[in-house]
């Protein structure tokens, strides 16, 4: 663009565009010469203009803007064009009804989706309409702040690119106007306050724990919802203000609570990046903490995955500040962004939030599923909490707790609830359905926390660091209660599965058999648990019903008379029909009641125990060398004035040539037992060779003579 005399100070260096002040004075000049001529004022902006800087540097940004003007130019043919500022311009038309510039605006759009970057770019517009004679003094400067007022509502509405200014768009600035204006006097009324939405742990559907949810109680308009006034507040940088006053009051509700001798569970209060920005969020909290004498441990912080996606560098410090310190920051609307993995690389977090718009689309997207579980399993992997958003249905739980989902928020239980203040004396309680939703003690939080953090999706939930995604392998977790009743806590479907084989239904119906004392299984239960928590993890078959259960046991944690375990089940060959299920459980109970103990012992030396009733101890799991585990058992088992004939007995490296010398297929011989609860029994121990494949093995049997 050549430049003439004197154009040099009333044109835009970078893009030849009009500057602001002479586009002003231009229309001051129009508004006295052409009085009754319409126009459509034009405020125009490219949001994620940003990105081109970002892809490709600020070169490629100039240049993009320089287009962008000759595009202007070109769409709004013989009208002025201003640049304002970076990547926001104005146009005033002339020539055109509104609904005419909609039109052009629809075809700048088209011409910068063809300009080489601009792909993916997006126009807002903010218009204004009316005839030049009436613009007043000042007017214009006002009409201005309209279009761009009504550019950054098209820009922040997501549904309107070009958005009219209108009585609509006037009722919305007088709103935030008015919301501006009380926003001091409604803090110090009391009118802001903090609601609260309790988090609801899924293994036992009790309150773990609440979100704070900012709500404006304003006696002119109700009940104002967040969304009104948050992104309002971030934008004026008043946030700030308002996160410490919501802190203030959780904090008090807190210690009202703690003081009242109510059970107390922790809160999570949101952040935003501006608190990040303008103050020393850190220290702010904690003054106000200290103030109300509050462990950290009753308060957590959440900051949106969008805000530290944006926010960067000076944020990880302070997220680490506040951790390293004892809270717990947690990661809101995890998935929500373009960058959710990024974040979780560069940050570090206690707990995922996932975002709810993956509930919204569970029914209608199966893909959606998929995502949800791996997100729980990429938390468990990393050893992060997770909570899932927005449940609203039974169903969505049941999903939620199939995958291993440590807590959910949402209207299925309950939606934020006031508290009441009213009695200065008492303690706020929560208003509403909570009351029928029990607290969750600290004690309690441990326990459980230890337990969620089983992944159920890993193919060896008991190892860390291995993956495979969802591989069915049956797993549940019982709980022992005061030594004597069985708690099914949580099942999964492959395990599930395996109990109706056995005749049990459903978790319930395993329960109910759980409470009662003189089921079978409930002693092979109890008896492996005892030994869990004693050496962590054991194995053992437990049979119900006639079908056996093997079962690898690992303890998880213990809270005064209730311990938790984890077991997976090896699953029987899924290929025998039921009967054939059904024979064979029948074959194995047989030889289960004839045999107190059943070993193989391999020819590479090693010895696993196959089953075990409950009088005597594994050995195996300690000792897997045949020779040294063989003289344990002599030790404890056997009469000590035979224990060396038993140890020559078991001597599996001799074992061939025995049988070969007597013509028979295997060795028998009987030994007196040593032990408390058969002292000088006789017993006939039995060892039959075979051969699998290349290899022998060698089949121990044990039988009690009487
Ligand atoms: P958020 O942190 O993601 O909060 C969850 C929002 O989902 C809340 O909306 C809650 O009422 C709503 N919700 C809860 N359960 C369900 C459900 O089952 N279904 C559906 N459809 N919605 C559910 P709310 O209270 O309107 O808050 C909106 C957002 O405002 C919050 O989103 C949070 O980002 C922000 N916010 C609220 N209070 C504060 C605050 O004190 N400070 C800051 N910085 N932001 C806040
Ligand atoms: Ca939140
Ligand atoms: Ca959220």
């Amino acid at each position: 663009m050549s430049l003439i005399n004197g154009e040099r100070e009333t044109r835009d260096q970078l893009t030849g565009a009009l500057t602001t002040t002479v586009f002003v004075q231009r229309i001051e000049e129009l508004r006295t010469a052409h009085p009754g001529e319409p126009y459509t004022f034009v405020y125009i902006l490219i949001p994620n203009f940003k990105s081109i800087n970002r892809g490709f540097g600020y070169v490629s940004g100039n240049q993009f803007l320089q287009r962008f003007t000759e595009l202007l130019e070109d769409c709004f043919a013989g009208q002025m064009v201003a640049r304002e500022s970076s990547h926001h311009f104005m146009v005033l038309d002339r020539d055109h009804s509104s609904a005419e510039t909609l039109e052009l605006l629809r075809e700048c759009q088209a011409a910068v989706n063809r300009m080489k970057g601009g792909e993916h770019l997006l126009l807002n517009a903010g218009l204004v309409s009316g005839r030049l004679g009436e613009l007043g003094e000042g007017d214009i400067y006002q009409n201005i702040d309209r279009a761009r007022y009504a550019c950054s509502y098209a820009e922040r509405s997501h549904s309107r690119q070009f958005v009219v200014y209108g009585s609509d768009v006037q009722r919305r600035i007088d709103f935030e106007l008015y919301l501006m204006r009380e926003f001091f006097p409604a803090m110090e009324r009391g009118d802001i306050q903090p609601f609260y939405q309790p988090e609801i742990r899924v293994l036992t559907e009790q309150c773990c724990g609440y979100e704070a949810l900012a709500r404006w109680v304003d006696p002119q308009y109700g009940l104002i919802a967040p969304d009104a006034f948050i992104p309002l507040l971030e934008r004026e940088l008043l946030i700030p203000q308002l996160d410490l006053h919501m802190i203030r009051q959780v904090c008090r509700d807190i210690r009202r609570n703690l003081d009242g001798g109510v059970i107390t569970v922790p809160v999570s209060v949101n952040l935003s990046r501006v608190d990040f920005q303008v103050l020393d969020i850190f220290e702010e909290v904690e003054k106000i903490r200290e103030e109300f004498n509050v462990p950290r441990y009753y308060l957590n912080i959440e900051i949106t995955e969008s805000a530290i996606a944006e926010g960067s560098v000076y944020m990880a410090p302070v997220i680490d500040r506040f951790r390293q310190v004892g809270y717990q920051v947690w990661m809101d609307d995890f998935g929500s962004g373009y960058s959710s993995l990024n974040t979780l690389q560069d940050f570090n977090f206690d707990v995922l939030k996932i975002d709810m718009g993956f509930l919204k689309k569970f029914r209608v997207n199966p893909k959606t599923s998929v995502i949800i579980r791996e997100i729980v399993n990429l938390a468990k992997r990393m050893g992060l909490g997770s909570l899932a958003e927005g449940v609203e249905t039974r169903e969505q739980l049941e999903f939620l707790k199939e995958c291993g989902c440590e807590k959910v928020q949402g209207y299925l239980f309950s939606k934020p609830l006031r508290v009441d203040r009213s009695d200065a004396s008492g303690i706020p309680i929560l208003m509403e359905e909570e009351r029928c939703i029990p607290r969750e003690k600290r004690e309690e939080s441990r326990y459980y926390k230890r337990i969620a953090d089983v992944n159920f999706l890993s193919s060896s939930p008991m190892e860390e660091g291995l993956y495979l995604t969802a591989n069915g392998l049956p797993i549940v977790i019982i709980e022992v209660i005061g030594g004597k009743r069985v708690n099914f806590l949580y099942s999964n479907d492959a395990y599930r599965r395996i109990l109706r084989a056995a005749g049990i239904d459903d978790l319930e119906a395993a329960n109910v058999r759980g409470n009662e004392e003189n089921i079978p299984e409930n002693h092979q239960y109890l008896e492996l648990a005892a030994r869990a928590e004693e050496i962590e993890r054991v194995r053992g078959d437990i049979l119900i019903n006639g079908v056996i259960f093997k079962t690898d046991m690992m303890f998880l944690a213990r809270k005064d008379d209730r311990a938790a375990f984890l077991n997976v089940v090896q699953n029987l060959s899924p290929n025998f029909n039921n009967a054939q299920v059904e024979a064979m459980s029948l074959a194995q109970e047989y030889i289960l009641t004839e045999y107190f103990r059943v070993d193989l012992f391999n020819d590479d030396g090693t010895v696993v125990n196959v089953y075990l009733d409950a009088d005597q101890s594994r050995i195996t799991d300690e000792i897997d060398r045949a020779a040294p585990a063989v003289e344990q058992y002599a030790s404890l088992y056997i009469r000590a004035d035979e224990a060396g004939d038993f140890c020559d007995f078991y001597r599996i490296d001799t074992v061939l040539d025995r049988v070969r010398q007597i013509g028979e297929k295997h060795l028998t011989r009987f030994f007196h037992s040593a032990d408390s609860t058969h002292n000088d029994e006789l017993q006939c121990y039995t060892i039959t060779p075979f051969r699998m494949g290349e290899k022998w093995k060698f089949l121990s049997t044990c039988r009690r003579l009487k």
